[in-house]
């Protein structure tokens, strides 16, 4: 969210004129988007917001914006107390304070900053910065900004907001200006993308608004854009609709982010994940009788305040059984702000939580080892971003890292490869012969 955040600054600051230097000494505005999903990752912010204090000092016009989820929707007087050497503080996925701080004058006339937004954006045409375009092959796409849920580890709802969709005709309008600048792939965002939608009234019907299935639906007739992906889905709202889209559009990826968070009906009661282990596994069953060649992704945090060594072997019990593609693991931390912080006690050794981590990681090393290896001699369509290191690196459409030799320009290109060498976090593949080579 915040890489497609910062791309939305870098291009309302190029159609004002600025360019990007790699150089910060020579940098006439500074912008930091922060992220503070853990507290380390608040306190690093910090460090570093603060270290810009002396060139600000050396160079009093130069102008420092902090933004992102340190600020949050409602930190920014906090904040300016904290940091009396930063001039602007902008909530998340909102470049509008600092296009208004940077254009006084000329657009006062504008009543507010979603106002301003819009303007430079020129109406949800995203131009991307030069840096990028036709050079981005792989572009994200907000379509829901905030969340309502309340997981009780989680900052982002006090962070970023409640809910909001985006309409549907900002999305397709963005999409199409990214397809027009040479971007071939698009990931759908939202905190629980699935979700889209829910908050927009149809007005003339009263009933609800589109969902993200319909969205696909529509996204899936721009021209130019090979493959959609969307992320990060909620086991509650992934409706049969949205596997019906996906079994049945071509170009939206069978791919899928579904965080379980634990595998333990306590610990996800006391986590309000909002269902059980069972319900859990039963949408992965549904998705993979309709989709039998789906990739799955999954997020798990060990050591949850008060996670006893049986609820951990449910967790393991159904990774091990679910045999899922990808398992974003993490240790529980404290978080000051959320409810599990204030109301529950972080009462699992370290060195348990990092046992716990350690046995997933090895049993989720060995499950990937062995799905990969299904892909051997397989041929599969690979779209190719960057040639890194002297080999083009690509993605299958099952998000799958594939790397290949060629002399040829690849990039933005979806090909044939055959697999020639898996393990668990990369493929080799060889680009199969085309046709035209083969008469030859
Ligand atoms: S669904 Fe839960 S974990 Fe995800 S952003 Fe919302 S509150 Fe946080």
């Amino acid at each position: 969210m915040n890489v497609a955040d910062s791309q939305r600054v870098g291009s309302s600051l190029e159609h004002l004129g600025y360019t990007l230097t790699e150089t910060i000494e020579e940098a006439d505005v500074i912008v930091l988007n922060t992220c503070v999903v853990r507290q380390s990752a608040e306190d690093k912010a910090m460090g570093r917001v603060t270290s810009l204090a002396p060139l600000k000092k050396k160079n009093p016009n130069l102008v420092i914006n902090v933004m992102g989820c340190m600020v949050g929707v409602r930190g920014a007087e906090k904040m300016r107390e904290r940091l009396p050497f930063v001039d602007v503080f902008s909530p998340p996925s909102d470049p509008g304070p600092l296009i208004s701080h940077l254009t006084q004058g000329q657009v006062r006339s504008m009543e507010d900053a979603e106002t301003t937004r819009r303007f430079l954006m020129m109406d949800n045409e995203l131009i991307l910065p030069v840096a990028e375009q036709n050079k981005l092959i792989s572009a994200h796409v907000p379509i829901v900004y905030g969340c309502s849920h309340a997981c009780t580890f989680c900052i982002i709802p006090s962070k970023r907001g409640g809910e909001r969709s985006r309409p549907v005709g900002d999305i397709v309008a963005e999409v199409r200006s990214l397809a027009r600048q040479g971007v071939k792939e698009i990931t759908l965002l939202g905190q629980i993308v699935d979700r889209y939608g829910k908050d927009i009234p149809d007005t003339l019907t009263g009933t609800r608004g589109p969902n993200l299935a319909a969205l696909l639906h529509v996204l899936h007739e721009v021209e130019g854009i090979e493959r959609f992906r969307f992320l990060t889905s909620h086991p509650n709202y992934f409706d049969d609709d949205l596997i019906e889209a996906i079994a049945e559009l071509p170009r939206v990826m069978p791919h899928i982010e579904l965080p379980i968070q634990a595998g333990d009906d306590e610990v996800l009661v006391n986590m309000k994940r909002g269902y059980t282990q069972q319900q859990y596994r039963d949408i992965i069953a549904k998705i993979r009788a309709r989709i039998p060649d789906c990739s799955i992704a999954t997020d798990i945090i060990v050591g949850f305040p008060g996670e006893t060594e049986e609820q951990f072997m449910e967790t393991y019990r159904v990774l091990s059984d679910l045999k899922l593609d990808v398992a974003h693991l993490a240790r529980y931390s404290l978080r000051e702000g959320t409810v599990a912080t204030r109301k529950m006690e972080d009462n699992v050794p370290e060195e348990d939580k990092l046992r716990r981590l350690h046995m997933l990681d090895d049993l989720q090393e060995q499950i990937v080892d062995e799905i990969n290896k299904k892909y051997l001699g397989q041929k599969v369509d690979v779209l190719f971003e960057e040639k890194v290191k002297g080999r083009w690196r690509g993605r299958t459409p099952t998000n799958k890292l594939v790397f290949v030799e060629s002399e040829d320009d690849l990039r933005g290109k979806v090909l044939p490869v055959t697999v020639t060498w898996t393990g668990p976090w990369s493929m080799q593949a060889q680009l199969q012969r085309q046709p035209e080579l083969i008469s030859l």
